[in-house]
């Protein structure tokens, strides 16, 4: 059976991830208080419901229950967060996530059960930094205990260049494939000559990449 996601509150945040859920393909349920929003975004979700996410009785007609998760996206209000992750937690939701805003916020809703708790503002601040700090870096994910995953684009004065010849730190770092396009070489051979539009995939550890990543 298809996937059902519920995401209360449709600001910029939510927004995104109610449309996001759609493209992929699931059913999306959107709930907001403000129905202009409500309303912007309704021809595009699955189903869209005008409510205030604090009002019990109506977070209990929506029968969170159903949903494979549950997405409480009000930021600013953390009143209305709270209490909204308080009665979603309450009504059975199988796994409920919240948006978070400050470490306080973080704590409550940790309190209260929340399965997933984000920082949208916060985490995209990291990634911009990273890609500040090194352009060449297209994507990242952090593994914890400063080891990642990232993909990488080498200058074009590496093209033609051999695997083997590009100086990477074998203790270190395992180049895991090379993406060309939509085609995806896994474990590359040392003799695989870079062509223009490579990217290298790599995984090891934090200043070993970014050593790496400095001479490409
Ligand atoms: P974002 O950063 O995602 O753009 P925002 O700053 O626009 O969010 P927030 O206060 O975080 O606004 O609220 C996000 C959405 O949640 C808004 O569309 C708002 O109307 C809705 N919202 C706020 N309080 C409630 C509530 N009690 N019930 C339902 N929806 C709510």
């Amino acid at each position: 059976m298809k996937k059902q996601f519920a995401i209360i509150g449709l600001g910029a945040f939510g927004e995104a991830v109610a449309l996001e859920l759609m493209r992929l393909g699931y059913d999306v349920l959107g709930v907001d208080c403000n129905e202009e929003k409500a309303n912007r975004i309704a021809d595009n979700l699955t189903q869209t419901v005008i409510a205030d996410a604090t009002d019990e009785e109506a977070l209990r007609e929506l029968n969170l229950e159903r949903f494979d998760a549950v997405l409480v996206a009000i930021g600013e209000d953390i009143e209305a967060s709270t209490l909204c992750t308080m009665i979603v937690r309450s009504l059975d939701a199988k796994e409920v996530w919240v948006k978070a805003i400050t470490d306080i916020h973080h704590r409550i809703v940790q309190k209260l059960g929340a399965d997933r708790i984000l920082h949208p503002e916060y985490e995209m601040g990291l990634r911009a930094a990273q890609s500040m700090a090194h352009p060449n870096m297209l994507d990242y994910i952090s593994l914890g205990d400063d080891y990642f995953l990232i993909e990488l684009r080498p200058g074009e004065q590496l093209e033609g260049r051999a695997l083997a010849d590009l100086g990477i730190d074998r203790d270190k770092i395992h180049l895991l494939a090379v993406k060309h396009g939509p085609e995806l070489m896994l474990a590359p051979a040392p003799e695989h000559l870079l062509r223009r539009n490579d990217h290298l995939i790599l995984v090891g550890d934090e200043d070993a990449l970014r050593r790496f990543a400095e001479t490409l």
